[in-house]
């Protein structure tokens, strides 16, 4: 079952990783925007971690709502409120149950995803987060009468997929837009550190 402790370990992994990645998140915002993404999600991230730490939380949806929250006051970048949205939306559509079912994840999900394209007004293939976010979410609503571990892996391999076939579009939301055509040809930020939030997903559920 995935309970509060699910979600801190999804969520504390998720904080080692994009710690681990910051400087490649960085440098992919660095092609395109202001070199600054990694540090970002790291400054978010690590907060994270420290408020689930410090305030123990009982149920799946309080954990991603306090993350949420966390994420918006301490990143002031444009994916401070869209990562804080996708968690707090998710948390707030879980409601108050102890225990949810993947299929009730991947529903919620859907909700926080939803959010985020609507605080953004971007839709898939303008080359945001959303293009890694979106297939996850397909794949695991696809798979979400499998086993647990296989269910969560193909969101995985799904947001990767998404994050790597940014690289020819060109950007028409955030920062990399304003470039225009000189943003194709490079990964964009956000797709990849959310696959890497996936990622983080398909490693807790092992
Ligand atoms: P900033 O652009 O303010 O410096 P970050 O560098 O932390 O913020 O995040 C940039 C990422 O945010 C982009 O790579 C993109 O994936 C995502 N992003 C930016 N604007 C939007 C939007 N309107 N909708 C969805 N995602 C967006
Ligand atoms: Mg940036
Ligand atoms: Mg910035």
């Amino acid at each position: 079952a995935l309970d509060a402790r699910f979600v801190v370990g999804w969520l504390t992994r998720a904080a080692e990783s994009v710690d681990r990645e910051a400087d490649r998140l960085t440098e992919l915002d660095s092609a395109i925007g202001d070199a600054d993404h990694g540090s970002n999600l790291r400054r978010g991230f690590a907060a994270v971690r420290d408020t689930l730490e410090r305030d123990r939380t009982d149920t799946p949806g309080a954990a991603l709502m306090l993350a949420g929250r966390q994420l918006v006051s301490t990143v002031g970048g444009a994916s401070g409120p869209l990562y804080g949205t996708l968690l707090r939306r998710t948390g707030k559509t879980l409601g108050d149950a102890r225990s949810v079912t993947v299929g009730q994840l991947a529903d919620a999900l859907r909700a926080g995803v939803d959010a985020v394209a609507q605080l953004g007004g971007a839709a898939e293939g303008d080359k945001t987060m959303l293009d890694a976010l979106y297939p996850a979410l397909g794949a695991l609503a696809a798979a979400a009468e499998k086993p647990t571990g296989e269910a969560f892996t193909a969101a995985r391999t799904a947001a990767e997929e998404g994050a790597l076939a940014t690289v020819p579009l060109r950007a028409r939301k955030g920062r990399a837009s304003y470039l225009g055509e000189r943003s194709e040809g490079h990964q964009d930020p956000g797709a990849t550190s959310s696959a890497l939030l996936v990622a983080a997903l398909a490693e807790t559920a092992e």
